[in-house]
């Protein structure tokens, strides 16, 4: 199982270092062997390797290995750090940071080309669920668009934009046949992601086709990401 942490616009380079020495100690002590991975902010990011099976990575980045481009960090900043994680096409970037589907596609091809592993994120916004499955998925598959599905080192996370940091998650059977649809089209593992916490971390890795999650507001207590590790532990 996958399970990924993400800290957005959350933890300073100091808390990020108590958090990620905190969890390798566990991970270490639980023998853990799911893939762990961690999101921290721009400014945390740092030579974190501890175990294989646990990484850092991106949360954005430029696809360029340096330039001009005021503000972003490039595969130069990254690979100071042997950072070979990111993560491509999360919901507040395409609607609140405004990357457009063209923007992530090259995003994308350029951190495929470069080898990353990627966590690519899709997602449908309210409205579209209201209308059913069918509008789900298209308005999912088209997230898809200009996307590798084939590129080896690809992780998929299904997202819904309602769910994320709102509290609300989708039902199981929605969470279930989202998830079943996109398998149909994707080879690749699946996670959910959207209020994850740990009174339901169980319950959600059970579903079927669900090979991990993307926690958000939950993964920002370190005790909280740990127990989600050790629920997911159990259950393999
Ligand atoms: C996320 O940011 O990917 C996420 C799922 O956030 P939250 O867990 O807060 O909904």
């Amino acid at each position: 199982m996958i399970i990924a942490a993400n800290f957005k616009t959350n933890h300073t380079r100091v808390s990020t270092k108590t958090y990620m020495d905190k969890l390798a100690a566990f991970v270490e002590k639980e023998a853990i062997t799911e893939d762990v991975l961690v999101f921290p902010p721009a400014t945390s990011l740092d030579s974190y390797h501890y175990h294989d099976n646990l990484r850092v990575g991106v949360q954005n980045a430029y696809p360029v290995e340096k330039g001009s481009f005021t503000g972003e960090i490039g595969l130069e900043q990254i690979s100071e750090f042997g950072i070979k994680t990111i993560l491509i096409g999360h919901s507040e970037r395409r609607h609140i940071l405004g990357e457009s589907q063209e923007e992530i596609a090259k995003k994308f091809a350029f951190f495929a080309e470069a080898g990353f592993e990627i966590v690519y994120c899709v997602g449908e916004p309210k409205e579209v669920r209201e209308k059913g499955i069918e509008s789900v998925m298209a308005y999912n598959l088209s997230q898809f668009e200009g996307i590798d599905t084939n590129y080896e080192n690809l992780i998929i996370a299904y997202e819904p934009v309602w769910a994320i940091g709102t509290g609300l998650t989708a039902s199981n059977e929605q969470i279930e046949e989202t998830l079943g649809e996109l398998k149909k089209h994707v080879a690749k593992p699946l996670l959910y992601g959207g209020s994850v916490k740990v009174a339901n971390t169980k319950e959600i890795l059970e579903i079927k086709n669900c090979e991990g999650i993307l926690v958000g507001t939950a993964s920002w207590d370190v005790d909280s990401f740990c127990e989600m590790v050790a629920i997911a532990k159990r259950l393999s």
